[in-house]
């Protein structure tokens, strides 16, 4: 079912005590008002999800995610997460093929397409993060590289599983740069996936994914990237450590 949603991606960023003091503003701030029929994700460091979660036990508004998982279900990987640890967690998703996991860490679309499967194996929604870096781009090649990771990543799922996979634009060049694609950029990368889905599924699975946008995205240019209509919503990294700037974003996307 296609939804709008707004996901924060906090990175290895924040200390305990700051990353409960972010939950507990984003608590203060959300207001039936400001959240309407939007989603809100939020997605912080591994070691504080338990607490997170619970301090969100009361709160009707705000699901937890993971950043990431191992593509075993368990053994000996020492220091690695698996699925169903998350799941065990009361977790709602988990974040799957960030740039930064597969700039830093080598992550191929086909490990992306095994964890998404243990993510569905295990009842948490996967957000599967693709797009371009900035050669791709000026090569003009972007649209094949996005609709590979979407062909590779997603090999193997049928039409149900596309209820629990939710798609993430994010140009490499825009992530953490302060430079965000345009509403029309985005629009027609959207579009394109949106193509591909029907092509690949049916017109009805790709009426019904949710597919966000991410990069530089912030309080002053998200209304316009989610008044596009194939925009679902955002993943959003450096505005979502700022309960203010997260919540205005969210604002945005409920009014837009
Ligand atoms: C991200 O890392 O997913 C992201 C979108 O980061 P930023 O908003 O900081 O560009």
């Amino acid at each position: 079912m296609r939804r709008r949603i707004v996901a924060g991606n906090w990175k290895m960023n924040t200390t305990h005590s700051e990353a409960m003091e972010l939950v507990e503003g984003l608590k203060a701030n959300l207001t039936e008002d400001i959240v309407g029929e939007t989603g809100v994700i939020i997605a912080p460091p591994a070691l504080f999800l338990n607490d997170v979660v619970e301090s969100l036990v009361e709160n009707e508004f705000i699901a937890v995610a993971a950043q990431n998982c191992h593509h075993e279900e368990s053994g000996a990987f020492t220091g690695e997460i698996s699925a169903p640890m998350l799941a065990s967690l009361d977790l709602d998703a988990v974040i799957i093929g960030h740039s930064e996991r597969r700039q830093y860490f080598g992550e191929t679309n086909a490990d992306c397409k095994v964890k998404i499967g243990q993510a569905l194996n295990n009842e948490l929604a996967a957000i599967y993060c693709i797009g371009e870096t900035l050669e791709e781009r000026k090569s003009g090649q972007f649209m094949e590289v996005i609709l590979k990771q979407c062909a590779e990543g997603l090999e193997g799922f049928i039409a149900e599983d596309m209820d629990n996979i939710i798609l993430a634009y994010e140009p490499v060049w825009a992530i953490g740069t302060g430079e965000v694609a345009s509403p029309e950029q985005a629009q027609d990368v959207h579009a394109g996936i949106r193509t591909w889905l029907a092509e690949r599924f049916d017109s009805e699975t790709a009426e019904n994914v949710t597919v966000l946008y991410g990069g530089s995205c912030k309080p002053g240019n998200a209304a316009d990237l989610f008044a596009k209509k194939d925009i679902d919503g955002g993943l959003i990294g450096g505005a979502s450590l700022s309960a203010d700037d997260f919540t205005a974003i969210i604002a945005a996307r409920t009014n837009a």
